[in-house]
């Protein structure tokens, strides 16, 4: 019953990356998050709202997703300066449940099919990861990266650590994700909603455009990558992996498997 995991494991590691916002979820979780931190006293409230502003920008579809990116975090990063890392921790842990409901429905099914076909499963956001990490525990997804702010003797300094939604931040959340192994790219997976998706589209095999923003529909039409939308996605995503000749032939063990293993296997 082992033998296709050890030549599994002889093999380079495929992969499914995943983004957040507009894409597993409605719009964007960071809101709720930051609407905690003001509500709960923990930030700046005027550059908190400053940041609510470009993220409402970019989701009604008047702003570039690249600039509002950048003055998002530029004001998020002044709100939290000077905020005590348990304040941020416990304003995600009141904002999640509104976030949550923001996860779509095929989310779940979403992630069970990648899991499925063989392939290790990474969250890559922009979002801060305080939501990121809950989404992706949600989910079943086993490894989350969003945006971070550096924190010293508790307090954060105001400065962003990492920054996935601006250019080079999705490649460089890649190369963490994949450090210390080789990646099989013809057998791994993402899907994205916005430009700074194509960055891991250009590095995997199979790259669905969900719902994409105007810019990636565009370079979508441009390049082997396909549209999806939340009523076909599951659809795609299962015809894509099924004729997949690496994916295809895993996700075929991975059903046997599943259904032997209600009978006889512990
Ligand atoms: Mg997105």
């Amino acid at each position: 019953m082992i033998s296709h995991a050890h030549s599994r494991a002889e093999s380079h590691a495929r992969i499914a990356v995943l983004d957040l916002d507009g894409t597993l979820a409605e719009g964007s979780v960071a809101p709720p998050f930051v609407e905690s931190l003001i509500a709960g006293g923990v930030c700046d409230p005027a550059a908190g709202r400053a940041a609510l502003d470009m993220m409402a920008g970019y989701q009604r579809g008047t702003a570039a997703h690249a600039p509002s990116a950048a003055a998002a975090y530029d004001h998020l990063a002044r709100a939290l300066e000077g905020a005590a890392r348990t304040d941020v921790e416990h304003a995600a842990q009141v904002a999640w449940p509104a976030a949550r409901k923001k996860i779509f429905p095929f989310a779940d099914e979403l992630v069970r099919l990648l899991h499925a076909a063989g392939l290790r499963t990474v969250l890559i956001s922009g979002s801060p990861y305080e939501i990121v990490r809950r989404a992706a525990a949600e989910l079943g997804i086993g490894e989350a990266h969003g945006m971070r702010a550096e924190f010293r003797r508790g307090r954060c300094t105001g400065t962003l650590t990492t920054t996935p939604a601006l250019p080079g931040g999705k490649r460089a959340a890649l190369r963490t994700a994949t450090r210390g192994g080789a990646v099989d790219r013809r057998s791994s997976f993402a899907i994205g909603n916005s430009p700074s998706d194509a960055e891991v589209f250009e590095q995997v095999g199979l790259a669905v455009a969900f719902e994409p923003d105007p810019i990636l529909r565009g370079w979508a039409m441009d390049r082997d990558w396909i549209t999806a939308d939340r009523g076909n996605v599951l659809a795609v995503c299962q015809d894509l992996i099924a004729t997949h000749p690496v994916l295809g032939a895993a996700g075929h063990v991975a059903h046997r498997n599943a259904g032997l293993g209600v009978a006889g296997s512990r």
